[in-house]
């Protein structure tokens, strides 16, 4: 297949969002929105070292990547609209694997009516896939990371380390319990979108998506908002296969297990009825795990609160480029 077929082949017939003015096929893409904030954000996935041919197959790797993008989108409360994808494609990979991926991709599009509107195909060495995605906020209503304050309530969304207790078992052989909960977990992620969307008319909400673990991403909001926040170990929710693992193996995933793209927030205690209202109407499970107070010392921290003691939680997770 050559790049015009392929770029035909992944074309869509007809777009689902009436903003689309001109979709694939010119030297760009056309949209019109005036109603709301739009939000875009891309990210980049590089065979083996975001993720393994080995437990992913080519209809996950395209499910998995539109997911953390739309994590992202889920994170400022926005709407997905559009997704682009360049992507790198090594002769080794066949036709039908690409395909495969962006047919992964398009189920979980599917799902939030989003258009595939444009993108850029080359060969290259490895496989590499860079999505960017474009969504719409209310005006004013983007959710920043910038937003906790002192008296605010901590939640959390799903239950976490699953996926990283998925990612456990595909490499390590044995018999588990909720195998294939647990693997799922890991391969199709489900981004908390109808839940963010469910807060539209809350006027202020702090959200960031864990993808590096809820201390890498308490602390990223405990920084921008220059305050502290303390999480009850024991209040931040598992899932009950987890307990089949060692306990460490449960500690080390709840708190630092990357990928599990549920999201963390903070509140008012007066609009916390409202989120857990959200929850109810997005059929989302939501867990408080803790408080925000004021900064103790020049700069906003993570307090852990584990049986009795008060430790200092720090970034752990996998960081680029230290
Ligand atoms: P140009 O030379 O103007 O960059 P291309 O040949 O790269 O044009 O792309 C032609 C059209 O196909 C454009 O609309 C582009 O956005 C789209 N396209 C190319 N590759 C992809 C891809 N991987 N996914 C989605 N759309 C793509
Ligand atoms: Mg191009």
């Amino acid at each position: 297949m050559d790049e015009f077929e392929f770029i035909e082949s992944i074309k869509p017939k007809t777009y689902k969002q009436s903003s689309v003015i001109k979709g694939i096929g010119d030297d760009a893409a056309v949209f019109r929105q005036t109603a709301k904030d739009i939000v875009t954000s891309v990210d980049t996935f590089v065979e083996n070292i975001h993720f393994s041919p080995i437990t992913m197959n080519p209809y996950y790797i395209g499910y998995r990547a539109l997911a953390a993008n739309l994590s992202d989108l889920a994170a400022m409360g926005a709407e997905p609209a559009f997704y682009l994808v360049s992507i790198v494609i090594p002769d080794k990979w066949s036709d039908s694997s690409i395909q495969e991926i962006f047919m992964g991709m398009k189920s979980l599009a599917n799902m939030y009516k989003m258009d595939l509107i444009g993108g850029d195909t080359v060969s290259g060495e490895k496989l590499s896939i860079s999505i960017t995605v474009i969504g719409y906020v209310m005006k004013g209503h983007a959710r920043y990371r910038s937003l906790s304050v002192n008296g605010d309530i901590v939640f959390v969304t799903g239950t976490l380390g699953d996926a990283s207790a998925g990612l456990h078992i595909m490499t390590h052989e044995g018999s588990y319990i909720e195998e294939a909960y647990l693997k799922k977990r890991h391969q199709m992620p489900s981004p908390r979108v109808p839940f963010a969307l469910q807060l539209e008319h809350i006027n202020r909400v702090a959200l960031n998506d864990i993808s590096d673990g809820i201390a890498n991403e308490a602390s990223e909001l405990a920084k921008d908002s220059n305050v502290d926040i303390h999480l009850i170990a024991d209040n931040i929710p598992i899932h009950a296969s987890l307990e089949q693992f060692t306990l460490m193996d449960q500690r080390k995933w709840k708190l630092f297990g990357g990928e599990d793209f549920e999201l963390i927030g903070t509140v008012s205690s007066k609009d916390w009825p409202n989120v857990k209202e959200a929850a109810e109407k997005s059929d989302t499970k939501l867990t408080k795990v803790g408080y925000v107070t004021d900064p103790k010392s020049t700069e906003g921290k993570v307090f852990l609160h584990e049986e009795e003691k008060t430790s200092l939680l720090k970034k752990h997770g996998y960081t680029h480029l230290k």
